[in-house]
């Protein structure tokens, strides 16, 4: 029995998912949620080219790559480049976005999820179309309980892990890009925190502990830092303060290890920036991944010996969106 998705579940596929070679769909995505929360149902492409080269000419501010290629730049950062230098005027560069980044491009390649095209798309757009027209599963999103801030950090969250590994790619000689070192290698608990916009999607904004939405949230060890001394990222998931509280430092259930193994490979099929790292601390294949979690929980188990089984009024197998996870994730890792 297959959960069938909802627009969400799309969306944060197509958000999250994917090799992606610039932080286009990012930019596209945030401002088509932007549209969607204004009531728009319609965009002309050049309101839209102006709107993506205006929000570039913000984030490109801090100098962060846009791609991965060393020694390249996107279309769209060129022509920043020009407009700043004063070769080009804004309503030109507009032109050549519309053109050469959205047309053929990124509206080309947005409605897709593994490669395929998916079956109900956010708009509806053919290359000579002078406009995109949303379509109901987008203005689904706005009237869903999700809340905005939710759907637009995780657009931040994606954007702000593609620009560090996209400089990683630029600093050959680091493995792990020097912001991200100190995220993970922190002594200091409280600074976890930066981490939560790049894990919440990959949660669906579930707690993952009573797998209700997020709300008060806390970056907390599965097994607890007290047993195993450090803040490798394969063991970070997001709960709400509460339940955080009243996990405290105890051993987890076997359940929530399982539930752990299998957000890490969700993690690492997604292409995550953080896939390298999880695999280099944990084991090459998903076997040797699983053997390694299990052992340090067996070891953490024998030092703490204290289980804490979770909520009892909550039970996963009635989860929709932890079955959701399992049936239509897990086949593709
Ligand atoms: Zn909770």
């Amino acid at each position: 029995m297959m959960h069938s998705p909802e627009p969400e579940n799309y969306w944060r596929g197509v958000i999250l998912f994917g090799r992606n070679s610039s932080t286009y769909k990012m930019a596209l995505g945030k401002l088509l949620l932007g549209y969607s929360y204004s009531g728009l149902d319609r965009i002309s492409l050049d309101d839209l080219a102006s709107d993506f080269l205006s929000l570039y000419i913000e984030r490109t501010e801090n100098n962060h790559p846009q791609q991965g290629v060393m020694g390249r730049k996107t279309i769209v950062e060129h022509q920043i480049d020009l407009i700043r230098h004063g070769d080009r005027s804004f309503d030109s560069a507009v032109e050549v976005v519309k053109a050469q980044a959205l047309s053929n491009m990124v509206l080309v390649k947005f409605n897709n999820l593994f490669g395929t095209k998916i079956s109900k798309p956010f708009y509806s757009f053919t290359p000579g179309d002078s406009e995109i027209t949303l379509n109901a599963n987008l203005l689904r999103l706005s009237d869903s309980k999700i809340e905005k801030n939710s759907l637009e950090s995780e657009i931040l969250g994606r954007w702000d892990l593609l620009e560090h590994a996209y400089e990683r790619t630029r600093i050959a000689p680091l493995s792990v890009d020097e912001r991200m070192e100190y995220l993970i290698n922190a002594e200091d608990r409280k600074v976890l925190t930066p981490l939560i916009p790049m894990i919440e999607g990959y949660q669906q904004g579930r707690c993952f502990y009573c797998g209700r939405p997020l709300y008060d949230i806390h970056v907390d060890h599965v097994i607890p830092f007290s047993a195993i001394h450090h803040n490798d990222v394969w063991n970070l998931v997001l709960a709400h303060a509460e339940c955080n509280e009243q996990k405290s430092d105890s051993i987890p259930s076997k359940l929530f290890i399982d539930r752990l193994i299998l957000r890490n490979e969700y993690y690492i099929s997604s292409s995550h920036p953080l896939k390298d790292e999880i695999i280099r601390k944990t084991g090459n294949s998903s076997s040797m991944r699983k053997n390694e979690i299990y052992r340090q929980y067996r070891d953490a188990y024998q030092y703490k010996g204290r289980f804490w089984r979770g909520d009892p009024s909550y039970n996963p197998e009635e989860d929709k969106e932890f079955i959701y996870w399992i049936e239509y994730y897990a086949p593709k890792i």
